[in-house]
């Protein structure tokens, strides 16, 4: 299924269902926000069903089976190319602005020619984000107990989960997960204010080793180092955040600057993040509770241990209060570990 949002086009786009030109100055119709495929309002009930692939099972009879094992085929989109489009093949012009004309590939961005396309290898080999991308021939089935199996292939070394806050920084969310899903696995990507983080990392627990991007401020962030805590993933995932919006002290901290708003970066943000080195984090509960100081009488020692008693307890007051004003004043490492410590 596509999902569809009505947009305008400032170059000629042509309908991907009927072919003809989407009218108009800046042509209006249908585009789908995953796939681009593009269709007229009139046209939409009528495009075909897939999308871009997200498991196996949707790739269906275009799968590849060789000596090799199963691997993914491209997935073409037919026209709509970008400005001066190079044939991968032939390396001439492909595309065209005055019909619907020629190949690209939804995953690689490879373009062809109709004519070049039986030239053209046939296995997609991912393209620029191949490290953190799950291909689909790796989700072929969910086991009984809800997790995807993992079977990544090697050339996804990292796979990469994405939690994204749509709510966050006015529509950058919204834009920034539309974005994601064009250039990872749509099954990759998770909208955190429609059903929180708990279902993503169920479904890719099963994986050896995984990284997690967070997109949104602390909140978002906060939200997610729970649910890892609470599936006790910590060991096999790693967490980097992209901070979209205000309060973003944790990225700020982390290096990752006060607030991302350009989703055209993405594809270098990916490339930065799987060079990223990575730091441990203390995650602190603190607890606050009144006390009452025990009358002198119901201190269980002698008279003098009752004032020695009293004496211990707001002195353990006080040094408490000192550690966790330096802990939160200071930002030097060592000041918050030698602080924690004592
Ligand atoms: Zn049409
Ligand atoms: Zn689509
Ligand atoms: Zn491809
Ligand atoms: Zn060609």
């Amino acid at each position: 299924m596509h999902n569809w949002y009505a947009c305008s086009h400032a170059r000629p786009t042509f309908c991907n269902v009927c072919k003809d030109s989407l009218s108009g100055v800046t042509s209006h119709g249908l585009s789908c926000e995953v796939c681009k495929f593009k269709a007229h309002k009139r046209c939409a009930v009528r495009a075909t069903n897939n999308c871009k692939w997200t498991t196996l099972a949707s790739i269906g009879k275009d799968i590849i089976e060789d000596e090799d094992g199963i691997a993914m085929p491209h997935q073409w989109l037919e026209g709509n190319l970008p400005v001066s489009a190079k044939c991968a093949v032939c390396d001439k012009t492909c595309g065209s602005v005055l019909r619907l004309q020629d190949w690209r590939c939804l995953w690689c961005k490879a373009m062809v020619h109709t004519a070049c396309m039986d030239m053209y290898p046939r296995k997609c080999p991912l393209g620029q984000c191949k490290v953190s991308i799950i291909p689909p021939t790796a989700l072929n089935s969910i086991d009984s107990d809800g997790f995807w199996k993992a079977t990544c292939p090697p050339s996804c070394a990292s796979p990469l989960l994405v939690f994204v806050n749509s709510k966050s920084g006015d529509n950058q969310g919204v834009k920034f997960l539309r974005r994601f899903k064009q250039l990872l696995n749509p099954a990759q990507v998770f909208d955190l204010v429609n059903g929180g983080p708990h279902l993503g990392l169920r479904l890719f627990q099963k994986f050896d080793n995984f990284r997690i991007l967070v997109c949104g401020g602390d909140g978002s962030v906060g939200w997610v180092l729970s649910e890892i805590d609470k599936l006790n993933l910590h060991k096999q995932c790693q967490l980097g955040v992209l901070p979209l919006g205000t309060g973003n002290d944790l990225a700020r901290v982390l290096g990752w600057g006060p607030s991302c708003d350009d989703d055209t970066q993405l594809p270098q943000i990916l490339e930065k993040l799987e060079r990223a080195s990575t730091k441990m984090l203390d995650r602190w509960s603190i607890m606050t509770y009144e006390i009452k100081i025990p009358p002198k009488h119901s201190c269980p020692t002698t008279p003098e241990g009752a004032d020695n008693c009293q004496f211990h307890i707001s002195a353990y007051e006080d040094s408490v209060a000192t550690h966790l004003t330096k802990i939160l004043d200071s930002e030097q490492h060592s000041v918050v570990i030698s602080s924690a410590k004592s």
